[in-house]
């Protein structure tokens, strides 16, 4: 009898607690997801909801486009990829405006 008494007050307080620290805890969690939120964008990183499971993304130079890495088409440089190669066909033609017209 006399250790459900001391189960039922430490029931009790921690129910307690946990009422008491539940919005913290929610606020704390609000906190750290959007200082996350906030360097993934300051580190020009996509937003989480764009990427699927474990893919990265990359941005495509020509568009801005995010895709998924595995669909990024790139030439020369693997740190400059493109969406379609419409968009690299556009950045070549962009960069030498000249070659094009010559040939
Ligand atoms: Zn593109």
């Amino acid at each position: 009898m006399k250790y459900l008494l001391i189960l039922t007050i430490l029931a009790f307080v921690a129910a307690f607690i946990y009422v008491r620290v539940r919005p913290y805890l929610a606020t704390a969690r609000r906190v750290l997801g959007f200082v996350r939120d906030a360097r993934n964008l300051a580190a020009g990183a996509p937003p989480r909801r764009a990427s699927r499971a474990g893919e990265t993304l990359v941005r495509c130079s020509t568009c801005g486009t995010w895709l998924p890495a595995s669909r990024a088409v790139s030439r020369h440089n693997p740190a400059v990829v493109y969406c379609s190669h419409a968009c690299l066909e556009r950045a070549a033609a962009a960069r030498e405006p000249r070659r094009k017209s010559a040939s």
